[in-house]
């Protein structure tokens, strides 16, 4: 099954990516951190870093490549969770053209509920497991579950940063929902509660999913 998730900044695509991918044994593509971890390198587009650094997206042809190579890798061929692609038109005709989606998970949540979340957010710089103060802490305070690393705020977690990051999503993602729409493949989800009544909406969808696959 290939599943991808989209919304705003803060609206829970990580957390619920990393649910989906528990639940159905295939592995979750973040592109966030794939750039993190190559931030500095240089590409002919410049290092993705100058784009991370403003809010704004990387370019299509960069991250296309990118999600082309992984995708690859054995370990996606029974699927894939993608966490944060894509996120123009262009990257979902891309990924259609080359492995299509079986649904796509619009998280939706109110602009006042991304600025508290944000302002909240950890995350490991070792495994990159981000963690919700209120919504979803550590064991340990300031500690990561899985590693043990020192938590730490994203770079990119500023109001100037996630200004820009909300534009950029209402300009360039917010797109993508008549795209996949179209295709017949977008399914609306209440995001704005906590993380399990939101992950109760997706895991009935997926259940229905399976149910549909097992009588066809
Ligand atoms: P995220 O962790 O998903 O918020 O991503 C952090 C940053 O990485 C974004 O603000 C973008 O600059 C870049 N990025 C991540 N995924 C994509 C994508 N699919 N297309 C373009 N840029 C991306």
């Amino acid at each position: 099954m290939r599943i991808a998730f989209i919304g705003p900044p803060g609206a829970g695509k990580t957390t619920q990516a990393e649910k989906t991918s528990d639940l159905l044994d295939v592995p979750v593509l973040t592109t966030g951190n794939i750039l993190r971890d190559h931030k500095h390198e240089q590409t002919r587009y410049g290092t993705p870093a100058e784009y991370m650094e403003t809010g704004r997206l990387v370019p299509d042809e960069l991250i296309n490549h990118i999600v082309d190579q992984q995708l690859q890798e054995p370990t996606y061929s029974r699927g894939v969770v993608f966490d944060g692609y894509p996120r123009t038109v262009n990257q979902a005709e891309h990924l259609h053209d080359r492995h299509p989606l079986d649904v796509v998970f619009l998280l939706e949540v109110q602009d006042h509920h991304i600025i508290d979340r944000i302002n909240e957010r950890l995350i490991c710089p070792n495994c990159q497991k981000s963690y919700h103060l209120n919504y979803n802490p550590p064991k340990v305070y300031g500690v990561c579950d899985s590693c043990g690393t020192e938590l730490t705020r994203r770079e990119d977690d500023t109001q100037a940063i996630l200004e820009e990051k909300i534009q950029t999503y209402r300009e360039q993602t917010k797109a993508l929902m008549e795209v996949y729409q179209a295709y017949g493949i977008l399914q609306r989800i209440q995001a704005d509660s906590d993380i399990e009544t939101t992950w109760h909406q997706i895991k009935k969808v997926i259940q229905q999913m399976q149910d549909s696959q097992q009588q066809g």
